[in-house]
């Protein structure tokens, strides 16, 4: 439960050569992190609608990434089940002239979150120490001639930790998440996205050839990280290889985040409660012979409306899984055919599951269906047993 180990605060040095981003913090899958996940999404809507009800401090979350790290994903999985009137997404891409004509970090104080406010910052001005790094655009900008002689990229580094304090110590927190990708898992994604015409959009001719400086991005990504974590504007790195467990650790992330400030709701002082009391004693007296009945209020009413989200994604949540183990069983019967086709005989359940996992990677290695593995459940398997029963009819029919 804890993020600690992915933490960046100033003091431990990052080694990007060392970061397993396949790791899951020992969770084996999928389904056993649903209900830490979901958990989490409630205790950070009700810390929200604190922090919003409370306008005492404002939050950004910095997220950066390789391309098809999965940054769209969390974002919209972690924060979508939060009031839209305290949370604004941010994009930040390539600068445009009027952009470049200032200083780096001019486009972002208007992307700044009001006191109550939570911003998301998808990219940021860590893209001027990392694609600016990787690339050194800053030796086209006409500058003064101090600025020539400068080290840019470093001073940069200073720049941003005396912004990010400078913002912390005027009431807005500062929290960057690096979602870390492996080499191999960003080239399956990236053959995935060609391969389906349906995630043909998400993928550039850019992208690609981004591919090919990996090594200096690691070096940025790692040098940036060790040199603006700070103990009040921490990195997080979080292992972006398996979608589902990066989701987990930023709403994790989140919470944490959220807890830290521990909004409260705000109490009215004695004078508005009194006169609130007298407003709420006249109203009555004007409902007169109609009278003021508990039970007419709306029966659909939520007696705790912050579930509310929640509990319907809690309900997406499970339709999500009965697909999931729907598409499973297609799957099953896809790759029992195979076998059978081919002669093969069945000794136990382990050689389906095996089959489907041929036919799952065969398949769409980016969709994100369960792994068939020992955590296959039992009455899958049972049911793929059953169907086995009158596969022969089924090849017959074919
Ligand atoms: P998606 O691809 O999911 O829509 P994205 O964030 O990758 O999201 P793109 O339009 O593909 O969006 O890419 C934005 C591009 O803008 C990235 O390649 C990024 O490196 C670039 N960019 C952002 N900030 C800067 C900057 N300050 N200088 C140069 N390039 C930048
Ligand atoms: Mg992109």
């Amino acid at each position: 439960m804890g993020i600690s180990r992915y933490a960046y605060k100033g003091k431990r040095r990052f080694r990007i050569d060392d970061f397993d981003c396949g790791d899951t913090d020992g969770i084996k899958n999928r389904g056993d992190a649903v209900d830490e996940f979901v958990a989490n999404l409630v205790a950070i809507n009700k810390k929200q609608q604190k922090l919003y009800a409370e306008r005492k401090e404002g939050v950004i979350f910095v997220f950066q990434a390789m391309d098809a790290a999965g940054k769209d994903g969390v974002i919209r999985t972690v924060f979508s089940t939060l009031s839209p009137h305290g949370v604004k997404e941010y994009c930040f891409k390539v600068p445009s002239s009027e952009e470049k004509s200032h200083d780096f970090l001019w486009r972002f104080w208007s992307a700044l979150p009001p006191r109550g406010f939570i911003s998301i910052f998808n990219r940021s001005y860590y893209e001027d120490v990392l694609v600016g790094k990787v690339h050194a655009f800053y030796k086209n900008d006409i500058v003064p001639d101090r600025m020539k002689e400068a080290d840019i990229i470093e001073e940069r580094y200073r720049q941003i930790v005396d912004f990010e304090r400078y913002l912390y110590e005027t009431g807005t927190r500062v929290v960057k998440i690096f979602l870390n990708v492996s080499k191999n898992e960003q080239a399956r994604r990236f053959i995935s996205r060609i391969d389906t015409p349906r995630k043909n959009w998400k993928i550039s001719s850019g992208d690609l050839k981004e591919r090919d400086y990996w090594d200096d991005y690691m070096e940025a990504f790692e040098t940036m990280v060790n040199k603006t974590s700070t103990e009040r504007s921490p990195w997080y790195v979080v292992p972006a290889d398996h979608k589902w467990f990066a989701r987990l650790l930023v709403s994790r992330i989140v919470k944490k985040t959220l807890e830290e400030i521990d909004p409260k709701f705000p109490v009215l002082d004695q004078g508005t409660q009194e006169s609130l009391a007298d407003y709420r004693a006249k109203l009555i007296e004007s409902l007169g012979d109609a009278g003021y009945h508990e039970q007419e209020k709306n029966p659909t009413e939520f007696a705790d409306p912050s579930m509310i989200p929640a509990e319907m994604l809690q309900r997406e949540l499970m339709m999500k899984q009965e697909e999931d183990d729907k598409k499973l069983k297609e799957k099953g019967f896809k790759a029992v055919r195979k076998l059978l086709a081919s002669n093969y005989i069945i000794h136990s359940a382990q050689d389906i599951m095996d089959a489907i996992s041929q036919e799952q990677e065969a398949e769409d290695p980016e969709d994100e269906v369960p792994q068939p593995s020992e955590e296959l459940p039992e009455e899958t398997v049972a049911e793929i047993r059953e169907g086995l029963k009158d596969i022969d009819e089924r090849l017959d029919n074919e």
